[in-house]
């Protein structure tokens, strides 16, 4: 029996548009940070999403920090993000010595949630007379908001920028993996935050190996974010105006970026497709659900599965355990970032909805080269162990 991974990178073919472009990026000579694939990569990123101006990183987590950095998060701040994340969202907040107010997130949608952003806010804030958002009890000035699109699908934008625009905060928005999902209709890059950030790492849509992407509508800013991903260099002498970071992307991994960008449509209904043939395998059985579709947005599917709403985490951990003896992986989904031990004493405003998620989602093989035959080996072992489970009542909760 093949090993069925969860969702790994689709770049394989010798003769695919990566090999071919990487080849002529290493024929080049340019391979680190000056030829012309990264401005092409920003240009098809900016061009596919609708955003007017792009920066290419090193990583998406490196997007975050340098998105929140220059939209002026400083030492002592704090920063509003959801619990249930990537650690890398929390973590780009700790890079700018700031702190993360970790806030739960909706039923609905698994994204933050916006009754709750803005009753912390109400409850917990004030506005000073300079604008200054501040949080009473710890002090702290509140310095941005980062919505994150849990497993590519986006969050409640316009909500969250009107209550951001009412506390005078910024938004950058974690779309790590959203790339091919749309907001209103339109790509991601039409939502009103001030940025948003898209990872390539490997298990992501498109992949450069490792890589990132900050996009935006205001030219200015993006600008000043490749200039302080690039030491903040006045070029062509050694001339730094202010202290800046590394952060650019490569030559080498942008030709592999603009490769599979070429591959973007067929990447993404591939996933809505694996994600379909999931819902429809087990639509009938009490307690299984699939993962949360948008009202005002399309996800991208990135990830498909299962949410075993009525069963005991043990359960969940059983049927774990099951797809691992037939070669099926099917690792658990994010641990909220109030368990995890950096930030286990971060401020948080919790409702115990992201915990729930956690112990009851079952994310399942989902690779765009998936094969037919080995989503029917899934489906059948889920289906089998479900099937058990849901005849002893014993294991739902
Ligand atoms: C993948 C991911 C990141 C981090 O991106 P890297 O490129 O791995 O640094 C951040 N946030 C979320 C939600 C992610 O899924």
């Amino acid at each position: 029996m093949d090993a069925i991974p969860l969702c790994s990178p689709n770049v394989g073919d010798p003769d695919g548009p990566e090999a071919r472009n990487l080849l002529s990026c290493i024929a080049s000579g340019y391979v680190s940070y000056a030829g012309t694939f990264v401005s092409e990569f920003e240009a098809l990123i900016a061009a596919y999403t609708g955003a007017r101006s792009a920066a290419a990183t090193s990583a998406g987590t490196t997007a975050l920090h340098l998105g929140l950095h220059v939209l002026g998060v400083r030492p002592g701040d704090l920063v509003i993000v959801p619990t249930l994340t990537f650690i890398a969202s929390v973590n780009a907040i700790s890079h700018c010595a700031a702190t993360p107010w970790l806030l739960d997130v909706s039923r609905s949608d698994w994204n933050l949630d916006p009754e709750l952003l803005a009753e912390a806010l109400k409850t917990e804030c004030r506005r000073e007379r300079d604008g200054t958002t501040r949080h009473i009890v710890t002090g702290k000035r509140v310095a941005a908001i980062v919505p994150v699109y849990v497993l590519g699908l986006p969050a409640d934008m316009d909500t969250i920028c009107d209550i951001a625009e009412t506390w005078g905060l910024p938004v950058l928005a974690d779309a790590a993996a959203a790339l091919g999902a749309t907001y209103k209709g339109a790509g991601i890059g039409h939502t009103r935050a001030n940025l948003s950030a898209i990872s390539f790492n490997a298990n992501k849509i498109i992949t450069t190996g490792g890589g990132g992407i900050l996009i935006g509508n205001d030219a200015a800013l993006i600008a000043r974010a490749n200039h302080i991903a690039t030491t903040a260099r006045r070029a062509p002498a050694y001339d730094h105006d202010e202290i800046g970071f590394n952060y650019r992307m490569t030559n080498l991994e942008a030709a592999v970026g603009v490769g599979q960008m070429s591959r973007i449509d067929e990447f993404v209904s591939r996933k809505r497709a694996i994600a379909a043939v999931y819902a429809k395998a087990f639509a009938g059985i009490a307690g299984v659900e699939r993962f949360p579709e948008g009202v005002w947005a399309q996800g991208n599917d990135w990830l498909s599965g299962v949410f075993l709403a009525h069963f005991a985490p043990e359960c969940v951990a059983g049927l774990r355990a099951t797809l691992a003896a037939s070669s099926i992986q099917a690792p658990p989904f994010w641990k909220p970032a109030h368990l995890q031990t950096p930030y286990k004493d971060a401020p948080s405003t919790l409702t115990g909805v992201a915990d729930d998620v956690w112990e009851r989602i079952l994310p399942l093989p989902c690779s765009t080269h998936l094969r037919t035959d080995q989503q029917a080996r899934v489906v059948g072992c889920v289906g089998e162990f479900l099937k058990v489970s849901t005849d002893s009542p014993a294991k739902v909760r």
